[in-house]
This record gives structure tokens, C-alpha cells and sequence, in this order.
């Protein structure tokens, strides 16, 4: 089978590697098409540790060619998504159901080989088969919508109240359908216009840019009070998150989904004194059915999103689109 193979910082090559059989509780699935998400650049760019070679892609979907003697639960020429983290089962946090949070978790993709290859092997648990009237890109952006299913849920978004999303990337995006579909009135901010009409379409009922505290104004004007009911972030730098912290009321919710990485002055007076609630929320834990039936129903729809594709051997031209600043969703097809 031909794989896209990372030998270290940029320097990916398709190789020819042997096809793959399915060990005890294993799965192998043919992978239809894979998606590009900032921890893939991050990876391909050396600014992530890894162990190299290292077949990368965490964001797939395929089908499954053939299963372990003791799977039962899927069945060979099954459509599935893959979520790509499985926990060690057995620690505390596993057994208190934080299984993502385990510090054995392993991301395939990340930490074995994921799905930028024909064929990838992983636990039969990881598979989630997809209802027939979904399409095979709906069913790619299971994977970062089940991280802003979470996201959502972390901050107990109720009918009738007021988000702000911050970020306008496909998490952000993705977020505002979510917050629509839960009822909320939400609105969206972006670095620059570029993607006001596309946010609007998507059901975000007011745009602002977050450059000189237009979004704290903003964010007063959209609640008709001192700010909203919840924040989401999902831009994942450190301003990002310093802004966030200014939108809500005293009283307010802001959690943090986007992965900064680097360090940032946060104002904890202002955190105290407004009585903040600052929520993580990492990945997803029971996430994907939901994210899959919010596809299914056409509550979140995807058209807008995957604005690039490439086949696998031109994986190279997907990162550079990655950067540009048209791309949402960057996919490479087998
Ligand atoms: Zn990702
Ligand atoms: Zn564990």
C-alpha cells in the first residue's frame, strides 16, 4: 500500500509499505480521505515531537477490509469514522471516565501510524460506522466536531443565552452550528472580515473582528448587558484566550478548546473580581455518536468548510494550503 511517511521536520515521502492484518481487537480500515488540522502542521513541522518514521493523520474515514478473529462488532465493508485516541482502561482517570485525559492515551496518527497511507490498522473500539445517508465529508469532520460537541457541553450552553465564539476556523465554525442547534444566539469573531458571510450563513447573528477591543464592545452590544452568557475558544493562541476572558459577564463562562501553546499574561484580577469560570475542555470523551447524529440530521452541515483537496501523493501541497489564508479544511483522498 502507498503511505505518506514523515522521516523528520518536512520531510514526508510516499513509500510502499506491506498491507496490513488485523491483530486481537484490531481493525483494518482502507481510508477514503483524511483531514489536515493544525497539530498535523505542527507535526510536519517539527514543532511537535514524535518518533519518526511515522505514518501521520488523526481526522479519517474508510472502510473496513478486515477485523481481528475476535471483533465482533464491525464487519468487513462497514463505512466508519475513526476516532483516532483510545485510553489505557485501567488508571484512575480512565475509570473515572476521563478517559481523555489518561496520560497513557494514545493518538493514532500522532503517537502510531494514522491515516495519511491506503490502509490503517487501530483498536475495532476506535471505529464508529456511519448511518447510510451520510456523506464522506460530513462524516470527516466527525472528528473536530465531536472536540466542539464537548467544548459546548463543557460550558452548559442553555436555550436562550448569548456566546460569543472566538476563532472562524473550522472549529469555530463548526462551533457556531452547535450553539445554533442548542438554541443560543451567537456571536462570532474573527481576526478580519474575510469570513463574516460565511460565519453569518453558518447562523452566527452577529460578526465582529477582535482587533482593539472591538469585540468587548461588541460582545456588551450583542447581550444588551455587560457581556455574554459563554465564550468559546477555539483560536488557540494566547491573545485569543485574553480576549475571550473580556467577553463575558461577571458571572460568565468562557471555555478553552483551542490548544495555545504559547505562553500568555492573563489579567487573574479581573478573573477574580468578575467571577470567571475558565473551562478546559480537551478533546472528547463519549462525543462522537453526537457529533455523528448532528451531521446525520443536517443540524451541522460541512459544504463550506473543506475548501481544499489533494490526493495523498501531493500530501506536500496539502500543508502549504494548510497555511493559506482561504483554507478551512485541507483533505488528501487515497
Ligand atoms: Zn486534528
Ligand atoms: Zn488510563
Amino acid at each position: 500500500m502507498q503511505a505518506a511517511v514523515l522521516h523528520g521536520p518536512r520531510d514526508i515521502r510516499m513509500e510502499n509499505r506491506a498491507l496490513l492484518t488485523p491483530g486481537a481487537g484490531e481493525a483494518v480500515v482502507q481510508v477514503f480521505a483524511s483531514g489536515l488540522c493544525g497539530t498535523d502542521y505542527r507535526i510536519w513541522n517539527g514543532d511537535r515531537a514524535v518518533q519518526y518514521p511515522l505514518i501521520m493523520g488523526h481526522e479519517f474515514i474508510g472502510e473496513v477490509v478486515a477485523v481481528g478473529p475476535d471483533v465482533h462488532t464491525l464487519k468487513p465493508g462497514q463505512k466508519v469514522a475513526v476516532e483516532p485516541n483510545y485510553s489505557c482502561g485501567v488508571c484512575p482517570l480512565c475509570r473515572e471516565g476521563n478517559r481523555n485525559l489518561c496520560l497513557s492515551r494514545i493518538a493514532i496518527g500522532i503517537d502510531v501510524n494514522g491515516g495519511f497511507a491506503e490502509q490503517a490498522c487501530l483498536p475495532a473500539r476506535c471505529c464508529w460506522p456511519a448511518p447510510a445517508e451520510i456523506s464522506d465529508d460530513q462524516l470527516m469532520l466527525a472528528e473536530p466536531l465531536a472536540v466542539v460537541v464537548r467544548a459546548v457541553a463543557r460550558g452548559e450552553a442553555r436555550r436562550g443565552e448569548s456566546a460569543a465564539v472566538l476563532g472562524v476556523g473550522a472549529l469555530g465554525l463548526l462551533a457556531i452550528q452547535v450553539l445554533k442547534a442548542k438554541g443560543l444566539r451567537v456571536l462570532a469573531v474573527g481576526r478580519t472580515e474575510q469570513r463574516q458571510h460565511l460565519a453569518r450563513a453558518l447562523g452566527a447573528d452577529d460578526f465582529t473582528t477582535s482587533g482593539e477591543g472591538g469585540a468587548t464592545e461588541a460582545a456588551r452590544a450583542f447581550s444588551g448587558r455587560e457581556g455574554v452568557d459563554l465564550v468559546i475558544e477555539t483560536a488557540g493562541t494566547g491573545v485569543a484566550v485574553e480576549q475571550g476572558l473580556e467577553l463575558p459577564h461577571p458571572g460568565g463562562r468562557v471555555v478553552l478548546t483551542g490548544l495555545p501553546h504559547e505562553t500568555s499574561t492573563v489579567n487573574f484580577f479581573g478573573v477574580v473580581r468578575r467571577e470567571l469560570r475558565i473551562i478546559g475542555s480537551m478533546i472528547y470523551q463519549q462525543e462522537f455518536p453526537e457529533a455523528i447524529r448532528l451531521l446525520s440530521t443536517g443540524a451541522v452541515t460541512v459544504d463550506r468548510l473543506v475548501t481544499h483537496r489533494f490526493p495523498l501523493a501531493r500530501i506536500g501541497e496539502a500543508f502549504a494550503a494548510h497555511r493559506s489564508p482561504e483554507a478551512i479544511k485541507v483533505t488528501v483522498a487515497t
